[in-house]
């Protein structure tokens, strides 16, 4: 027999199973929740991690491209810029800025302009900056397959490539003139001793034909070392530049020597003042030599005044860096020649007297930057003219 405690119990057990059922569930589903509220934290965490990895490495990657890079909307603002691009675009931070806005009217914010505008990549010549700070760049920007319409934009700086095109164009103008000229005069004088028997036949108009064509001869035959001398030290990597240990004492006597005629005829006085003996330097002393005779040859030359004073004077620091330096006390440069006596065919003295092809400074300063020092001049006329040149250890 079954007792009523029982039926009572299983009764009352049916009506409570899906309660404890449904509680078990609610337990169940609760701590499921709470795991997978805690795997979502955990994801998101990872997410927000793994974000930092990407664009930590996006910014290292950026600079490491090492020319300024933007990435622009259409509309002018900037995705995406590495430190070089914000210091071309002049902004401590271009993320998110609209260049368009910000930016003055300049060659860079009108190249742009002119991308957003565009449909398509674009190529072009940019400039920037103003003074020592001008630049020129080639900026390539290319539109990107991000259904977006950005541009990834890059700028290569051609400022020095730019610069040595426009030497070399120079170069080539002034040399075809400079050529020119005793050229023209010599065809001049042959044409006459040619066509007009009255020339040929006096003896002493010939005579004095025949030594003004030798002296312009003379000149361009001149011009063409001086244009091969500096060509070669002008590209001191095709291994023109030999490498040697020569003693700076004697190299300087042996200028001297062959200026002695000059020296004496001028009654000018050259003093040697090197710091040691011997004074042991590396480089080509070819070019050494020309260096010290071109820095003499220039003080004697431009003040044929007896009584000039040249004084050589050469030291070298404890760091092993030395200088050299070349002064006279004859009538100097004046202020406004100054800046420009090394550039190729430059002549402070336009009065054609004193003999020269305004090359012999470029030839120096080239062969001692050839061999990584610099040169400076200073000019006090009538005083104190000197040359100095620094060589790093
Ligand atoms: P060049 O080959 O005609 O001598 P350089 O390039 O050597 O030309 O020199 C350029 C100019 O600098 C010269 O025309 C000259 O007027 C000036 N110059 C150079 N050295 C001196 C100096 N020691 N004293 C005065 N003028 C100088």
């Amino acid at each position: 027999m079954v007792s009523w405690d029982v039926v009572l119990g299983l009764v009352l057990l049916a009506f409570a199973l899906p309660f404890i059922l449904l509680s078990a569930k609610i337990r169940v589903t609760r701590y499921r929740t709470l795991s997978v509220q805690q795997e979502s934290k955990y994801l998101r965490l990872m997410l927000r991690d793994l974000e930092n990895h990407v664009r930590h490495d996006q910014e290292l990657f950026l600079e490491a491209l090492g020319v300024p890079f933007i990435l622009l909307r259409p509309s002018g603002r900037v995705e995406m810029a590495n430190k070089k691009a914000m210091e071309l675009v002049g902004l401590e931070s271009a993320l998110q800025v609209n260049l368009l806005r910000v930016m003055p009217e300049c060659d860079l914010r009108a190249f742009f302009q002119q991308v957003c505008a565009s449909t398509e990549s674009i190529h072009a010549v940019v400039t920037a900056g103003e003074g020592e700070n001008h630049r020129i760049y080639r900026a390539k920007a290319t539109l990107l397959d991000n259904r977006k319409r950005h541009f990834g934009i890059v700028f290569l700086d051609v400022t020095e490539e730019h610069r040595t095109q426009v030497i070399r164009r120079d170069f080539v103008a002034n040399a075809s003139h400079e050529l020119r000229t005793p050229l023209t005069l010599i065809m001049g004088y042959l044409d006459a001793l040619i066509d007009e028997p009255e020339v040929a036949e006096d003896a002493a108009i010939r005579q004095r034909s025949l030594g003004i064509m030798k002296r312009h001869a003379d000149r361009m035959t001149r011009l063409i070392s001086d244009m091969l001398m500096l060509a070669r030290v002008d590209s001191p990597d095709s291994g023109y530049l030999n490498r040697e240990d020569f003693d700076l004492n004697r190299l300087a006597e042996d200028v001297q020597l062959r200026l002695q005629p000059m020296i004496d005829e001028q009654k000018a006085t050259v003093k040697m003042d090197i710091q040691s003996q011997p004074f042991m330097m590396t480089g080509d002393s070819f070019y050494w030599s020309q260096v010290i005779f071109n820095l003499i040859e220039n003080s004697l030359k431009n003040n044929p005044s007896p009584g000039l004073q040249v004084n050589v004077k050469a030291t070298r620091e404890a760091d092993a860096s030395c200088t050299i330096q070349v002064e006279d006390n004859g009538i100097g440069i004046s202020e406004e020649a100054l800046p420009y006596i090394f550039n190729r065919f430059y002549r402070a003295d336009a009065s054609g007297k004193v003999k020269g092809t305004g090359l012999g400074l470029a030839i120096v300063k080239n062969a001692v930057e050839a061999h990584g020092g610099s040169i400076c001049a200073e000019s006090r006329p009538g005083k104190r003219t000197v040359f100095r040149i620094h060589l790093p250890a």
